[in-house]
């Protein structure tokens, strides 16, 4: 299905709405939601609908005052975020927009290699902490509360909170391969563990992700 997910035909068409859908469920359930720019399979990189932009990897489609340089503010891009879910459906009907989520105000997300996600996922769970997890890539996400209080100091594991954001499934990333929840937030209720209780978990260090996946993943 993503091969074909914006193409033309009735693949493409039930891809858009479930992204439409997924940004519902994200807003209902208290996260803001930014549209972001969607993987194109014909062109081989991300595309928007701001006029003139040029930007190839994931990125929030929003003013071009704002991401013109790439420079992400987390702050900025909260105040972009779209919160009502009536507002969302009217949104997404424009394009088959990725889903974003800005970290640091109603979550954060610790961001860890696959072969870490898998011993920190039976960790957090033998706690009954863990919370919603995304894969995508070689890359596992783990949504928590925002804040915490534990430092953050280099290593493979990155922490994404102000400043940042994350992408919901079923957007695509780069290079196209799906993001796919491996536990959904309706099977813990939206529970989320504390960011501090999934670092503690953990037996490296973590560092804030400066949000660029633009320059560091673009694809080849
Ligand atoms: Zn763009």
């Amino acid at each position: 299905m993503p091969s074909s997910a914006v193409g033309r035909g009735v693949p493409a068409l039930r891809y858009r709405r479930a992204l439409a859908r997924a940004a519902v469920r994200a807003a209902a359930a208290g996260l803001p939601v930014v549209p972001g720019a969607w993987w194109s399979t014909a062109e081989r990189r991300f595309e928007c609908d701001v006029a003139g932009c040029t930007r190839t990897g994931p990125h929030p489609v929003v003013p071009a005052a704002y991401g013109g340089l790439g420079a992400i503010a987390g702050e900025g891009l909260a105040a972009h975020a779209i919160r009502h879910p009536a507002a969302v459906t009217a949104r997404w009907r424009r394009a088959p927009y990725a889903v974003l989520v800005p970290t640091g105000e109603t979550c954060d997300v610790v961001d860890v290699p696959a072969s870490t996600g898998r011993t920190l996922a039976l960790r957090l769970d033998a706690r009954s902490e863990l919370g919603p997890v995304i894969a995508a890539g070689a890359r596992w996400f783990f949504l928590t509360a925002p804040g915490g209080r534990l430092p953050a100091w280099g290593g493979d594991t990155l922490v994404h909170g102000l400043g940042s954001w994350i992408m919901l499934p079923p957007s695509l990333g780069p290079g196209g391969e799906p993001a796919g929840w491996l536990v959904r937030p309706g099977r813990t209720g939206w529970y989320l563990p504390t960011r501090d209780a999934v670092l503690r978990e953990l037996d490296g260090p973590a560092v804030p992700s400066q949000r660029r996946y633009d320059e560091a993943l673009r694809p080849a």
